[in-house]
């Protein structure tokens, strides 16, 4: 008895402490960080569902009378963002290697990707982060297709003092990756990286050489790699490599030449794939991991130079 006077008690004070957001407060806020997640390069269909969930969230939040609620809306669209890169969840690359090179078997990753957006240099970042870390690495010239991009591949492989499996101009990737496996078995090489054509005239052409691939060498893992300054060009080829490919994650390039990050958004929310690292330069050492937190600083201290 006494508890329930307690909590009758208690309601009304809420009642006069506590009261719901006006849709006038909502849509305003609302409004401006729809501009400002437009300006950064967020695709306005990713937008929409992100303010749409906000807007749904906010309509039952009850706030106190004295809170500042642009700070609790702000909160909330935070963590609407990084549910979007948590839901994509990440992927334990290291741990991986580790787990498959305990049954005595080389780590296949495969690298796929558009010509131009970076897949060479991001190859041999990656071929430098995992020798750094006392790895070995085989590199297939899985692209046997692009004139130069045996040679390409080659270069940075010779000065970072790693092998690479190649075979002819139009000889078949898939063969290529499987001589690289077989290598890597015999030397006790740790990982195999499979560079694969950047340029096939449709998906399905594509779709036949990853799965003839994927038939060949089972790759443990598939990484596409985007330009970050691509824009909108970039969601629809992780769309179309989603679909032809079904990849795991994907690293994203040049985001030292872009200012505003919303690619990597993007990418996360329409494939629902991680985003795994982040190139931010053209040396072997520029590329890092990829923090959930990446895009909200970027987009905050946008806003906070911009006002200063
Ligand atoms: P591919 O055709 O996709 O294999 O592309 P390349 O690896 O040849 O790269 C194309 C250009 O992008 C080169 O000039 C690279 O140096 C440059 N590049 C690659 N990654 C980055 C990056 O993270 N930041 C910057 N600024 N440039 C990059």
């Amino acid at each position: 008895m006494f508890d329930k006077l307690k909590s009758a008690f208690s309601s009304v004070v809420n009642a006069f402490t506590e009261r719901t957001l006006s849709e006038n407060e909502i849509n305003e806020l609302l409004g401006k960080l729809e501009i400002d997640m437009l300006e950064s390069d967020v695709a306005y269909e990713v937008a929409q569902n992100i303010l749409s969930d906000l807007r749904q969230q906010l309509a039952n939040e009850k706030v106190k009378r004295a809170t500042d609620t642009s700070d609790i809306i702000i909160g909330k669209f935070k963590q609407s963002i990084e549910d979007v890169f948590a839901k994509a969840a990440t992927i334990d690359v290291f741990s991986k290697i580790a787990e498959k090179n305990s049954t005595g078997q080389p780590y296949v990753i495969t690298f796929l990707g558009i010509n131009g957006t970076g897949k060479t240099t991001t190859i041999a970042k990656f071929a430098n982060m995992l020798k750094k870390k006392g790895l070995s690495v085989v590199i297939a010239a899985g692209d046997t297709h692009r004139a130069g991009a045996i040679e390409q591949v080659s270069e940075h492989a010779d000065r970072l003092g790693i092998k690479v499996v190649s075979q002819r101009y139009g000889s078949d990737p898939a063969a290529v990756a499987r001589d690289a496996v077989i290598y890597a078995k015999t030397h006790h090489i740790n990982i195999v990286i499979v560079d694969t054509a950047g340029r096939i005239q449709t998906s399905k052409n594509l779709m036949d050489e990853m799965t003839k691939i994927v038939r060949v060498v089972k790759p443990d893992l598939k990484i596409f790699v985007g330009d970050a300054l691509a824009g909108n060009d970039a969601i629809s080829q992780a769309k179309e490599f989603l679909s032809a490919t079904d990849f795991d994650g994907v690293i994203l390039t040049k985001i030292d030449a872009d200012a505003r990050g919303g690619a990597a958004l993007s990418i996360a929310s329409v494939t629902g794939r991680p985003i795994l690292y982040l190139g931010v330069g053209q040396e072997y050492d520029d590329l890092i991991p990829f923090e959930p937190s990446f895009f909200t600083k970027n987009l905050f201290n946008r806003q906070a130079v911009a006002a200063n």
